[in-house]
Order: structure tokens, then sequence, then C-alpha cells
């Protein structure tokens, strides 16, 4: 079959010719319909040989939903032919916090050697995907495969860490959105679906600005030096009660801390590797800044539940395998409006 690898460090990832996977016990071979394309990829890509985590070739793809085309042996619940979305955050099932359903926090995934699709296994930019385990799988049930793809990640990201912030986000209350894209443009449209809160958002560039107001800001401000300045003064000086940032670099998360209000959340949802400093007179009082990872598997399945409702508009634009590199070169340029998604079957 067809698979997108990142091959070797530095270069720009390749579609080549791997063997077909086959389902061992426990296992489902998934046909791939669509594959998100996740800024995270180009982190990964951009990491030095050195203390590179993954071994490589890697498939990419870390966002994945498709039909079932075989089951394992001893697999069941499922019949070829249902659509799925995956579960990427893989652990081992049965720690304290899996057993929560938090298999993005497993207390054993590092040590038993366990990584999601795309980002330490094969991932789901390819024909096929070997996925562990069924209950990594939830039902589309009747969502669109190219505008469910994103709600995986770029969906289930922003839905963990807004729905930690919901107590704070009451009627007249304003929520900041740092960084406009695959994650931020659903986080706004997750935001005004849940809270009553105002959402003001952040970018650097003016088409960004316009998909931020098309899924929902109510306010769209340029992400520059004065866009502190701006916030504060559209919250009549007190600042946001939520902040996300899903950049992470140095002068977003420093405007994340000046736009907070006292006892505000800011969560750092964006790998630019940034820090806030937290102490005593750094921050207004009581901020909470956290930096999460993904979500559960109980949150994906109320952001597919949300998107069912109508709730979700995920903007999308479709490559073809053979196209994937270019998603990425385009990703990285900052032209993707919304998630690019790869259709491995054409
Ligand atoms: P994206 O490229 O689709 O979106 C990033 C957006 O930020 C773009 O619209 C870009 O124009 C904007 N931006 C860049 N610099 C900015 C600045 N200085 N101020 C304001 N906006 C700026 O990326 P994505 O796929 O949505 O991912 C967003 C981030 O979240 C990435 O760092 C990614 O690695 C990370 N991520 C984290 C998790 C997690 O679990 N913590 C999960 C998924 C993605
Ligand atoms: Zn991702
Ligand atoms: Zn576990």
């Amino acid at each position: 079959m067809k698979a997108l690898q990142y091959r070797t460090i530095g270069a720009p990832p390749e579609v080549v010719g791997v063997p077909d996977p086959e389902p061992g016990p426990g296992q489902v071979l998934l046909k791939v319909t669509a594959a998100g394309v996740c800024h995270s990829d180009i982190a990964v890509m951009s990491w030095p040989t050195e203390g590179f985590p993954y071994e490589l070739p890697l498939t990419l793809g870390h966002e994945g939903v498709g039909t079932v085309a075989a089951l394992g042996a001893g697999v069941t619940g499922l019949r070829e032919g249902d659509a799925v979305a995956v579960y990427g955050p893989w652990g081992c099932g049965t720690c304290a916090k899996c057993a929560e359903g938090k298999e993005n926090y497993c207390l054993r995934a590092g040590e038993l050697g366990i990584h999601p699709p795309g980002l330490g296994r094969p991932g789901s930019m390819a024909e096929y995907l070997l996925v562990d385990d069924a209950r990594h799988l939830v039902p589309l049930d009747g969502l669109d495969p190219v505008a469910a793809v994103p709600l995986t990640d770029a969906g289930l990201t922003p839905y963990h860490a807004i729905k930690q912030s919901l107590p704070k986000l009451g009627p007249g209350s304003t929520a900041v959105v740092i960084g406009s894209g695959g994650l931020g443009h659903v986080a706004i449209q997750l935001l005004r679906a849940l809270t009553p809160a105002r959402v003001v958002a952040l970018d650097v560039s003016e088409e960004k600005l316009r998909l931020a107001r098309e899924v929902g800001a109510h306010e769209a401000v340029l992400s520059d030096a004065r866009a502190a300045a701006a916030v504060r003064e559209i919250t009549g000086g007190l600042g946001a009660e939520a902040v996300f940032d899903f950049v992470g670099v140095e002068p977003t998360v420093k405007t994340a801390g000046a736009v907070a209000a006292v006892e505000a959340d800011v969560t750092l949802v964006g790998i630019g590797g940034a820090a806030l400093p937290v102490g005593f007179g750094l921050l207004p009082f009581e901020v909470s800044v956290k930096a999460p990872y993904w979500g559960t598997r109980a949150e994906l399945i109320e952001v597919l539940a949300l998107a069912r409702s109508g709730a979700l508009s995920v903007h999308t634009e479709t490559f073809s395998l053979d196209e994937a590199p270019l998603a990425y070169e385009r990703l990285h340029a900052g032209a993707v409006d919304g998630r690019a998604v790869v259709l491995p079957h054409g």
C-alpha cells in the first residue's frame, strides 16, 4: 500500500510503498477514508537527530477516520464496513488514568513503549491503518469523514482544554484564542457552543482573522506587540477569564499572561516551547497556567456528539495521498485555512 513517511531527519516526507498491514489478535484494520494534517508533525520533522524519540521511517498521521476492513482474532463489537474515528493517544487500558478514560495520561505508556499512530507507530497517512484495540475506535454515526477527522485532535485537544475552564466562562466573561488555525478555529466554535463568553481571537494574518470571525469570534485582533493592550481595552481593562494559546512561542505566551484577568486560566496548547513564569506578582492574582496533552476517550465521544448536533463547522482543504507533502508545505507556510485533510483513496 501507499503511505506518507518521514524517512530522513530534516527531509520532507515522502510517499512510498510499504507492506499491507494485517491485523493480529485483538487488532482492527481500517481502510483510511481521511487523515488530518497537524502542526505537531511539522514540529516532529524539525527535531534534531540527537534525542529524536521515534524510529524512522515513520508513517505520519495522528488524526484518522476509516471503515473497518478486517478484524483480528477475538475482536467483538465491530463489523466490517463500520465507519469509525480513531482515538489517538493510546494507553495501556488498565492503569488508574486509563481506567478513567484518560489514556492521554496513561501512567505506563512510556514504560510499555505504547505510542499513538503517527507519533511512534505507523499513522493514518496510508491506505490502511492498524488500530491496536477496538476501544480506540468511536463510531462516526453519520458524520462526514472529512469534516470529522480533524475532531480527533484539532477538536478533541481544544475541547479538553476548554472543558476545564467552563466554570470561569460565565455571562460577561471573555475567552481569548491565540492562533486561529486547525485547533484554534475549532476552539472558537467550541467556546461559542459551550459558553456565553465573548470570544476574542488573535492571529498574524488578515485571512486567519477573517476565518476567526467567520466561525464565531466576536473580535479578531492582529497578534503583534499591541495585541495585549487591545484585548485589555476590549475587556474594559480587566482581562480575559480564560486564555488558550495554540502557538506557544515567546511572544504569544507573553501576550497570554498579559491579557489574563485575576483568577484566569491560561492554557498553553501550542508546542512552541516557550514558558510562562508563575510566581507572586508575575501574573494577576491566582492565575492558573497549564499545558495539557490531547484529551480523553469520553471527550472524543462528546466532541463527535457536538458535531452531530450541527454546532461545529470545520474548515478543510483536501489533498490526495500523492499531494500530502504539499499539504505539509502549505501548513508550514501558514497557507492552510482551517485543517488540511488527506484522502488516501483519492
Ligand atoms: P496551525 O498551523 O493550523 O495553526 C496555528 C495558527 O497560529 C495559524 O493560524 C498561525 O497563523 C497562527 N500563529 C502563528 N504565529 C502566531 C502568533 N505569533 N500569534 C498569533 N497567531 C499565530 O497549527 P495547529 O495544527 O492548529 O496546531 C497548533 C499548535 O498546537 C501547534 O503548536 C501544535 O503542535 C499544537 N498541538 C498541541 C497539542 C497538545 O496536545 N498540546 C495537540 C495538537 C496540536
Ligand atoms: Zn496533533
Ligand atoms: Zn494506562
